[in-house]
């Protein structure tokens, strides 16, 4: 399958011709590594008018509900910064930041759980990010399919009342 050879290629770090990108954009190297590489003012930088309609909080950073295309399982929540979100749009691959850590972290890079990008949008208000992918395996670091999975919480549950107002 082209999907698995590109997969295999993209692993090896190759650069790989990004569907739907414009021919005079390059792809950029995307680093096999998670260290972090705060933007110099120098290499490739996120589309401004993308940047000027993110919403970021104080750490510049957006979440990033991550959703299976297909099924449409909620897969994880993630915090994105321009530079993941430039990444993200770039490459194939979901990059987040760690706000722990203080890093870039691409998806399945130590866990082998890569997440392939199959489309981004911004929310209403710009402060939220919804990115469909195909998920390999778990997407959760507990070995969960999504992070909600086996941790339902006790809600009371309700019914919309009847439009007939029978
Ligand atoms: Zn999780």
């Amino acid at each position: 399958m082209r999907a698995r050879g590109q997969a295999r290629e993209q692993a090896r770090g190759d650069r790989t011709r990004i569907r739907g990108m414009p021919p005079s954009t390059p792809a950029p190297a995307v680093s096999g590594s998670s260290s972090a590489q705060q933007h110099d003012g120098e290499g490739p930088v996120l589309d401004p008018a993308v940047a000027a309609a993110l919403k970021k909080d104080d750490a510049g950073l957006v979440a990033a509900v991550v959703q299976q295309y297909d099924t449409l399982e909620v897969l994880m929540l993630g915090w994105m910064d321009e530079e993941a979100l430039r990444r993200t749009l770039t490459s194939g691959r979901v990059t987040f930041y760690s706000r722990s850590r203080a890093e870039y972290w691409r998806k399945g890079d130590t866990s082998g759980h890569r997440q392939w990008v199959k489309g981004v949008a911004l929310d209403c208000d710009g402060d939220a990010l919804l990115v469909t992918v195909d998920q390999e395996g778990a997407a959760c670091h507990t070995g969960t399919r999504t992070c909600f999975d086996g941790r339902a919480l006790d809600a009371m549950t309700a019914d919309r009342p009847d439009p007939e107002g029978s």
